[in-house]
């Protein structure tokens, strides 16, 4: 193993760790792979130190997570009495607070490490570890075993592949150095089954994904000179399907392998006239910028946010923030 980024100061992050007698590791809401997959590598090596470690979110890992090691020991929804005793909070992949999802009065006395890499992270932390140079969070966790001293065991191991695969969009995205590479196959030495992600990740769909998709494709508009291309899913249709938003995963990068998009928007009503939006961007555009005009946030070419009302507000609102993006 070799660190990614040396200069990265974890040291209050290792005093805290050191200290805390029962640790609460918090994934954000509507949890992703990068996300969770830090979770769980985090989970294995402070278990293998011998601490207290819990794992809860606010809502259910995703279903591409399912074979990740103690991914059913991930608890959600209600707060137990041993994730209210804890005394360190470490989120992972949260830009703010608000992603956590746990109401403000659950921090108070307890310390909170914010470690991630979006560079629009609040620094809402007690400690923050927040670099934006890292691909995934899960590549973060990969840097803080080394301080930690732990040994990269098979668990750890495919838990930050699944992050690192997901978040680098499969290897593609520029944030792909040879250093990650490099990272990659220690992952790979250390147990990570590359064929075992890809097949739960992205060759594992419901049948019915596929008359979902139908309806995704159907609704597609290519706009502003064919830069922009639109998607829009109603709350209806998951109905109707009988799938929720987590379906609809990747239904985006069709939107965007289009040539001469530049920004891809993919518009899903999770429940009624709760949109859920996500942004794509090809270089040199920055849609983490035009997410956090309407509440949200991200990455240069990845983000979201959610809106609220009827299709065509949400898609006004929308137009409004991209206009900035589309005459620079
Ligand atoms: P996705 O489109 O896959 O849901 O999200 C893409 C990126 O945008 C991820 O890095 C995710 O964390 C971020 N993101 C998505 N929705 C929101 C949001 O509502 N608020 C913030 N702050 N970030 C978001
Ligand atoms: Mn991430």
């Amino acid at each position: 193993m070799s660190i990614l980024y040396a200069d990265v100061n974890w040291q209050l992050a290792l005093d805290a760790v050191q200290q805390a007698k029962q640790i609460h590791i918090i994934a954000h809401v509507s949890p992703d792979a990068d996300t969770i997959g830090s979770q769980l590598a985090l989970y294995h090596a402070l278990k293998s130190m011998g601490k207290r470690v819990i794992m809860h979110n606010r809502d259910i890992a995703p279903y591409i997570c399912r074979y990740l090691p103690a991914v059913h020991d991930i608890g959600h929804g209600e707060i137990p009495n041993e994730v209210m005793d804890a005394d360190l909070v470490i989120a992972v992949d949260a830009g703010s607070l608000g992603r956590l999802g746990m109401q403000a009065s659950y921090f108070e006395g307890k310390m909170l490490i914010n470690i991630d890499h979006h560079a629009s992270n609040t620094l809402y932390g007690d400690v923050n570890v927040i670099d934006a140079r890292y691909c995934a969070t899960g590549a973060m966790i990969y840097d803080f075993l080394q301080h930690l001293h732990v040994p990269l065991d098979a668990s750890s191991a495919a838990a930050i592949y699944a992050a690192v695969l997901t978040d680098t969009a499969s290897f593609r995205l520029a944030s792909v150095s040879a250093d990650v590479h490099r990272m990659t196959a220690d992952l790979i030495d250390a147990g990570a089954d590359v064929e075992l992600a890809a097949q739960s990740i992205y060759q594992s769909h419901k049948p019915a994904r596929f008359e979902l998709l139908k309806y995704a494709l159907d609704s597609l508009n290519i706009c502003h000179d064919g830069r922009t291309a639109w998607i829009s899913i109603a709350y209806n249709l998951y109905e109707k399907t009988g799938l929720c938003g987590e379906d609809s995963e990747g239904f985006i990068d069709y939107a965007r392998s289009i040539e001469g998009v530049d920004i891809a928007i993919f518009i899903r009503e999770e429940k009624p006239q709760e949109w859920k939006i996500s942004f794509r961007a090809k270089a040199p555009c920055d849609v983490g910028i035009v997410a956090g005009k309407l509440g949200g946030g991200g990455h240069q070419y990845a983000a979201g946010c959610t809106l609220f009302g009827s299709l065509d507000k949400v898609q006004k609102e929308i137009n409004h923030a991209l206009v900035d993006i589309l005459n620079s």
